[in-house]
């Protein structure tokens, strides 16, 4: 039996264990997915040795690991090359080799949602690691990108094509997609949006990283302005899947598994 899992701390509720075990069932994979919760930091590398040892392939990265997680690793991939961060890795020869999958979520997302992005004003609330994420596939992706932080002027992310605002600056804009990468709104908190109702108005499209309402405040503005939305759900599903193609390098029906999940998750 294959052997996977997920490293974090204080993840008990997390939805990863049902994703995988329902891709499993579905491909009649022969394995298990677990939940190691890591109190220290600095008990990564002895976590890493022992599991290699038991004979784990693949695991999956998440707060608050998944920069810290890099120093352990002998390889990177472009995207974590550019993001600083991953979220899933693979024992491959003896070796680790690290990825970022919430990258891929995200293209799928983008897909998903029917977007041409080049040259398209984008706007990102927040500048944590799954704003990072969404900045380099946007990036690829050719959009033209802002950046609204609390703190605009520690330039806490600096990638190419992107600039730093304020959320006094957001007033005065309009732009293509609006995307929410701050954790305002998520469960029990729901009635709390990272920006008014007026700003939503200025957007095409808007996307919420949230999964958790199905619909925030902010998805609920955008909604009641006749834009489309889209919320987390399908990044969440998509990084689970990629992980498992990384995995088990094989290709797998993203369309199929979100249809089998969304149902469950939401019943
Ligand atoms: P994070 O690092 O904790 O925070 C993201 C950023 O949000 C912070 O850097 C901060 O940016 C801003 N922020 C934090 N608290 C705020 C507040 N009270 N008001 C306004 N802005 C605030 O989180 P993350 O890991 O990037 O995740 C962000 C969101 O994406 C979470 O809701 C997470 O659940 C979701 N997510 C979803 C998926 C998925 O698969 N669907 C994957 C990853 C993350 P500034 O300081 O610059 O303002």
């Amino acid at each position: 039996m294959k052997k996977f899992g997920l490293l974090g701390k204080n993840i008990s509720y997390s939805f990863s264990p049902v994703l995988h075990k329902k891709i499993f069932n579905l491909y009649s994979i022969d394995a298990e997915y677990n939940i190691y919760d890591l109190k220290e930091e600095n008990s990564i590398e002895s976590f890493l040795n022992s599991i290699k040892k038991e004979g784990v392939l693949g695991l999956n990265v998440t707060i608050p690991y998944k920069t810290s997680i890099l120093d352990f690793v002998d390889e990177l991939s472009p995207e974590v090359k550019d993001i600083g961060a991953a979220n899933c890795i693979k024992f491959c020869n003896n070796k680790i080799i690290a990825y970022n999958t919430d990258y891929f979520g995200l293209v799928k997302t983008f897909e998903k949602m029917g977007l041409n992005l080049t040259n398209k004003k984008v706007v990102i609330l927040g500048s944590g690691g799954a704003a990072k994420a969404t900045i380099k596939a946007l990036t690829d992706l050719k959009a033209i990108i802002y950046n609204v932080s609390r703190n605009p002027n520690k330039e806490k992310i600096k990638l190419k094509n992107t600039r730093t605002i304020s959320y006094e600056d957001l007033f005065d804009m309009s732009g293509y997609l609006i995307i929410n990468a701050t954790p305002v709104g998520t469960f029990p908190n729901i009635d709390k949006s990272p920006v008014p109702q007026s700003i939503l108005q200025n957007f095409d499209f808007a996307l919420d990283l949230i999964y958790n309402p199905k619909e925030t405040l902010f998805l609920k503005f955008a909604h009641s302005k006749n834009k489309q939305i889209e919320n987390g759900l399908c990044m969440l599903i998509s990084q689970g899947v990629k992980s498992e193609e990384i995995w088990n390098d094989i290709e797998l029906n993203y369309e199929k598994i979100y249809d089998e999940l969304i149902d469950e998750i939401y019943k």
